[in-house]
């Protein structure tokens, strides 16, 4: 896959361009690459498409946020965000108003569209949002979960049309179909023509006369549902990942919305994490830290066991390469895995019996236990701080 580029590079807009900005930015690029002007030119229809990826982030508050914030991480990466997925299709069933008076219809690259007209609303479900606790297991491998979600889902009785009779709409006699009415309405210069939204069919064109009475005539009933959700390996607590089209179903046969997953981190009974890295805080008796020996640690993949070198000093940190958790770049892909580290401290025993004291006490009267102010503390403050 190429490199995918800024969203606001691609629109050749400023990070803080205003959302009209964007939008024009937008029509500019699409009208350019246009399939019209460039039949059969498959790089003005990436570059086409490409617009349209970057206009569907930057032109919804939200996902601009997301963005901003987490680059393309807060789009999901590898998790179900469209990703350049949109077909010709989708982009001009969202974003084909923009191209009103740019000589194209919409109408000509929906298959099946025939009879509608530019300017009809296609309306789209709304977002939900979902927080998905995961263990730092799940986070080691990525998890496939099944989560139930009450939502707005497709009438089973209408099939989504929303008609009693299975009909679908008939044309609006406001607009005749078109989802938009023309008023004339005083501005500064004189009269003016304004288009506005057809406020019979809200848009859509159609009105339906014999409702479904299992919907009321919206196509959608709130239902709960098993939705399958893939979350990759290396996600961190805060991520969100928007999972394109999981979301509520929209009205008679729309767009539906996204869910957006929203991940939470359990906190780990053994471990601490510090981005890829984990870190575990060992104990040693006193005689293993002197004598050295094999100590056994968790880690996620199973326990290990570790050699301790005689001699190990208090605050020494042990690395195990690579059994930290997967990194994810911004585009979700994995770069490389973290490390496992150990903090080593050592348990000094507070209740002894009064044989064990006096076998302590043996070991003081031994000068070769006392500290060399030369060597010893040096090396000591070396693994702490150099
Ligand atoms: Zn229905
Ligand atoms: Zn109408």
């Amino acid at each position: 896959m190429a490199e995918k580029r800024d969203y606001y590079e691609v629109l050749g807009v400023e990070k803080n361009a205003s959302a009209d900005d964007i939008k024009k930015a937008y029509r500019k690029c699409a009208i350019k690459y246009h399939p019209d002007k460039n039949p059969g030119d498959k790089e003005a229809e990436e570059k086409f498409k490409e617009a349209a990826e970057a206009y569907e982030v930057l032109s919804d508050p939200q996902k601009r946020q997301r963005y901003d914030q987490f680059g393309f991480a807060g789009m999901g990466g590898a998790s179900g965000f469209s990703g350049g997925g949109m077909s010709m299709e989708d982009i001009f069933m969202r974003f084909g108003d923009l191209f009103e008076g740019a000589g194209f219809d919409i109408n000509d690259f929906i298959p099946g569209a025939g009879g509608r007209r530019g300017g009809q609303r296609v309306r789209r479900g709304t977002d939900l949002r979902v927080r998905v606790r995961l263990t730092l297991e799940e986070v080691a491998k990525g998890v496939d979960k099944k989560l139930k979600i009450r939502k707005l889902v497709e009438c089973q009785h209408c099939n989504g049309s929303g008609s009693a009779d299975g009909k679908g709409g008939e044309q609006c006699p406001t607009c005749k179909g078109t989802g938009r009415v023309v008023r004339t309405q005083r501005g500064i210069f004189g009269m003016m023509q304004v288009q506005q939204e057809c406020p019979t069919c809200h848009g859509e064109g159609k009105v339906i006369k014999n409702k479904c009475p299992h919907c009321q005539g919206e196509g959608v009933v709130r239902d709960e549902q098993i939705v399958e959700v893939h979350i990759p390996a290396g996600v961190a607590d805060g991520m969100i990942l928007p999972m394109q089209g999981k979301g509520n179903a929209a009205p008679r046969g729309g767009v539906p919305g996204d869910l957006i997953v929203i991940i939470e981190e359990e906190e780990h009974k053994d471990f601490a994490r510090d981005g890829g890295d984990l870190i575990y805080n060992l104990l040693l008796d006193v005689p293993t830290a002197i004598l050295g020996g094999q100590v056994q640690i968790p880690t996620l993949s199973g326990d290990a066991k570790i050699t301790i070198t005689p001699g190990t000093q208090p605050g020494k940190v042990l690395r195990m390469r690579g059994k930290g958790l997967p990194m994810i770049d911004q585009y979700g892909r994995q770069y490389g895995v973290g490390d496992l580290l150990i903090n080593v401290g050592v348990y000094i025993p507070e209740h002894l019996s009064q044989e064990d004291k006096e076998l302590v006490e043996k070991l003081r009267k031994n000068n070769n236990v006392a500290p060399d102010s030369k060597t010893d503390k040096k090396s000591f403050f070396h693994t702490l701080f150099g």
